[in-house]
């Protein structure tokens, strides 16, 4: 038992739960890792390691989604829809909340990242920021003027529609709703059915340049649609070296230099425009400790 207050994340994915806790200036002290099976059993473990590191006085939790985050909602903080055997319609922030006997703050993963990367990263000290994440999928967490940015439901940046030149990308496309949306064609999986192998073994100069041409585009739409004043990309996919260079050339030339701001004027502005996070994979579960400290009484 410390002495001083702890504050709690979790980092909830699809196959494993990361779980921290951090003193009052967001150190973590302790982390331990729990392994997604059923939510008894997941939400369980988790309990577990916090009841050992007490006294706990937020947490907060960035999850898998899709999630519902409508507060005034009657499954608010359930898992929606998903095709995660057992996780559908899931309760995640009631049980963690009478077990633990503390607030409980939520948003989703790629959310909780980019507020990691906002308070405490590469998005320091700006207003708004957009943090997309490329791995086996692709989301999108934002922070508009301070405020995770949330409406309807939250972003779903991953299904935007961009160009597909099918002459020079046959591939038709791996969303099982959309076929050739983002996700569609520049996720992870979206590589690893287009090329035969996984992104991570993949070093066809060709499938790159492919690649990079989808995120291009993407960071344009971020851009005319958010204008963020940074967007951070993430994600396994993203850490192949020189695609962000690749993407800021591309992005630059579709910009054809409309608006005329300095990122999109000056090709050596946009190396500080996109980038990557600069807490490298800790941005969910610091972002998810930030979420609960948020809601701090
Ligand atoms: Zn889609």
């Amino acid at each position: 038992m410390s002495t001083t207050p702890l504050y709690g994340g979790i980092e909830a994915g699809g196959t494993k739960w990361i779980c921290a806790v951090a003193d009052a200036h967001g150190h973590v002290v302790a982390t331990g890792v729990i392994p997604t099976t059923t939510p008894q059993e997941t939400i369980a473990g988790a309990v577990r390691f916090f009841q050992d590191h007490r006294p706990l006085t937020t947490l907060g939790v960035g999850t898998f989604g899709p999630v519902d985050l409508r507060t005034s909602s009657p499954t608010y903080g359930h898992i929606m829809a998903t095709p995660k055997p057992g996780w559908a319609y899931a309760d995640v922030v009631s049980p963690l909340g009478a077990a633990l006997r503390v607030p409980v703050g939520l948003d989703t993963d790629v959310n909780a990242a980019a507020l990691g990367e906002w308070r405490h990263g590469a998005g320091r000290g700006r207003k708004t920021i957009a943090y997309l994440t490329v791995g086996t999928g692709i989301g999108l967490g934002a922070v508009a003027n301070g405020r995770l940015l949330h409406g309807l439901l939250h972003p779903e940046f991953g299904h935007i529609r961009i160009p597909h030149d099918r002459t020079r990308d046959a591939f038709a496309g791996s969303c099982p709703f959309h076929g050739d949306c983002l996700e569609g064609l520049a996720s992870g999986e979206a590589m690893r059915r287009r090329w035969g192998q996984r992104a991570e073994n993949l070093d066809d100069p060709m499938a790159w340049e492919l690649e990079a041409e989808y995120l291009a585009h993407a960071v344009m739409n971020l851009t005319y649609a958010l204008s963020p004043e940074r967007i951070i990309i993430g994600g396994g996919v993203a850490k192949h070296a020189g695609l962000l260079a690749q993407v800021r050339a591309r992005a630059f030339d579709l910009a054809a230099g409309y608006p005329a701001t300095s990122v999109l004027t000056d090709r050596s502005a946009m190396d500080a425009y996109v980038v990557s996070p600069s807490l490298g994979d800790r941005s969910g579960i610091t972002g998810a400790i930030e979420l609960g400290m948020r809601c701090r009484p």
